[in-house]
């Protein structure tokens, strides 16, 4: 029997995932059959589902009719043997293969013909589906929390997984409303993977002195537009959490160091310091909200008005940078040259993987700065900075008269290669990169997957287009000769693509 709007879904555990997905399924007008173990879970299902649904009539996002409906396709049960009609069982227990061998081994006996879907976070589906009589018949629909509002569903094929199913299953989502991604099984299937170097790189700034929790996330926040930083994003996820996350990930990659956990993560974990939910974290909250608010380091712009800059060569992803000096009341002069802009007498450099001190070496000359990447200078609130450990001391408080002009504040961080949001978005490319080079999705799948389950801004694949893929790999190649660690080595997609030229999204 194919799946399709007229399948009937069973939900097995009612937890926080499987209320939100039977809750999606209902909405769209299938009979839902949810089952838990534990009485108190259903009840609590029920509740808060109705509960959400009173608020969305109470909003004008649905009418009354529609929400006793939705309601009434919810059929709470604690006998398994109630799930025979099921033609689509998606199960949500606690994250244990063995325990979920058993229900499936059960769904099996008790359904007829029944397709089996799994929201596993980190389990393989493959070997979900070791010992089944029907291990064609399961697959994975990862869904993110909270389900109802998150729009990724990632569709996920073990090797033995059928494909007509999983074609169904993504149409299925597709009809929910959902942005269905279709993803080979592998570890942290695409967004829990793609996304790790969103934290990892951030720790690995803060391990290394070069900035705060809080001017990391301002940085973040403002050249990347991403709505938190990674520090805010961690606490709010949960230490304990998300360093689980990372050292399954880990585990599973066979100790690559590009998915490396990090001791700070570990060591808040470890105290308890687990964000929001423990009132500390890398912040301190009440009642939910952050107290104390830490400020980023700005620098106080010299009072002087900058009239001139030359700006010699193309500064690539920055150019856009470079005309709203021109739309300001300065002076703008091009000239040939290697991509700086030079103000007084300070080269500054766009953030590409090295120090500004070793270009300050390089070049023989002390008074050398970069600033980092940003997705949309123009709407930037401020750029960072960082200065060579040469250079003159008051050279950070000139460049920040420079884009108080413009209307931006500086921050400032110690000088480190990449910096912060050049650095991320660079690993963040190299990791989606890699898991469409291992034939986990494509391309477009990814930027999907990224920019539904975790609200990222663009995709990898756009942020790549935007800022080239030439200069990802110089900033790849230049941080894995900095550290001299494999962690920083370009996928060979990167390379390729390098070569080849062209951008990913020109043919679409
Ligand atoms: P949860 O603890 O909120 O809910 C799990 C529910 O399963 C509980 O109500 C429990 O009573 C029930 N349960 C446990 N064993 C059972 C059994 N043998 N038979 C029937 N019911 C049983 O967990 P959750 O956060 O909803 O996570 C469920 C699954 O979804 C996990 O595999 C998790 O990795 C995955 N997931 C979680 C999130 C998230 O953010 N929470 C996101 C995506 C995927």
């Amino acid at each position: 029997m194919r799946i399709d709007s007229n399948s009937v879904i069973g939900i097995v555990g009612a937890g926080i995932m499987g209320r939100g997905i039977a809750q999606v399924a209902a909405k769209a007008g299938h009979e839902v059959i949810l089952y838990d173990n534990w009485d108190g879970a259903v009840d609590n299902a029920m509740k808060i589902n109705e509960k959400e649904l009173s608020k969305l009539v109470q909003k004008g996002k649905m009418t009354q009719e529609m929400k006793d409906k939705t309601i009434s396709l919810m059929k709470p049960t604690m006998q398994i043997n109630d799930l025979a009609p099921c033609d689509l069982v998606i199960e949500a227990i606690i994250e244990n293969k063995e325990i979920k061998q058993d229900i499936f081994k059960q769904l099996e006996d008790i359904c007829n013909d029944v397709v089996i879907a799994s929201n596993t976070s980190s389990i393989s589906i493959s070997a979900l589906a070791n010992g089944l009589k029907r291990p064609d018949r399961m697959i994975g629909m990862h869904f993110f929390n909270p389900a109802p509002i998150m729009k990724l569903v990632e569709v996920i094929s073990g090797l033995q997984s059928n494909q007509q199913i999983i074609e169904d299953v993504h149409a299925l989502a597709t009809s929910w409303g959902k942005k269905a991604v279709y993803v080979k099984s592998s570890p942290g299937f695409i967004v829990n993977r793609i996304a790790r170097p969103f934290y990892a790189e951030a720790l690995r700034v803060y391990e290394e002195g070069v900035s705060s929790f809080a001017t990391i996330d301002e940085s973040v926040r403002s050249g990347g537009k991403f709505r938190m930083g990674p520090f805010e994003l961690m606490d709010l996820i949960g230490n304990d959490t998300n360093y689980s996350v990372t050292q399954s990930t880990f585990d599973s990659y066979y100790q690559d160091p590009r998915f490396k956990p990090s001791l700070t993560q570990q060591e808040f974990s470890q105290a308890g310091l687990l964000g929001r939910k423990s009132g500390s974290g890398f912040y301190k909250y009440e009642d939910g909200k952050q107290i104390g608010r830490e400020e980023a380091l700005k620098v106080s712009a010299a009072k002087i008005k900058i009239n001139e800059i030359s700006v010699y060569g193309d500064l690539g992803a920055a150019n856009s940078l470079i005309e709203l000096f021109e739309n300001s009341d300065i002076k703008v002069s091009k000239n040939e040259g290697s991509g700086y802009i030079l103000v007084n007498n300070i080269k500054l450099y766009i953030a590409n993987g090295k120090m500004a001190s070793e270009i300050s070496k390089e070049l023989n000359e002390d008074n050398v700065a970069q600033f980092d990447l940003s997705i949309d200078y123009e709407n930037a609130s401020s750029v960072t900075i960082s200065t060579s450990l040469r250079a003159s001391e008051n050279i950070a408080s000139i460049i920040a008269a420079l884009f108080n002009q413009i209307g931006k504040e500086t921050l400032i961080i110690k000088d480190s290669p990449a910096m912060i949001v050049a650095r991320t978005i660079s690993m963040l490319i190299n990791e989606a990169s890699s898991t469409v080079t291992n034939g986990v999705c494509d391309e477009y799948s990814a930027d999907i997957a990224m920019e539904n389950g975790v609200n990222y801004p663009i995709g990898p694949f756009k942020w790549a287009d935007k800022m080239g893929i030439d200069n990802c790999l110089t900033i790849l190649n230049n941080l894995e000769e900095f550290y001299k660690d494999t962690r920083y080595r370009a996928d060979r997609g990167i390379i390729e693509k390098s070569i080849i030229g062209g951008k990913y999204y020109e043919w679409r």
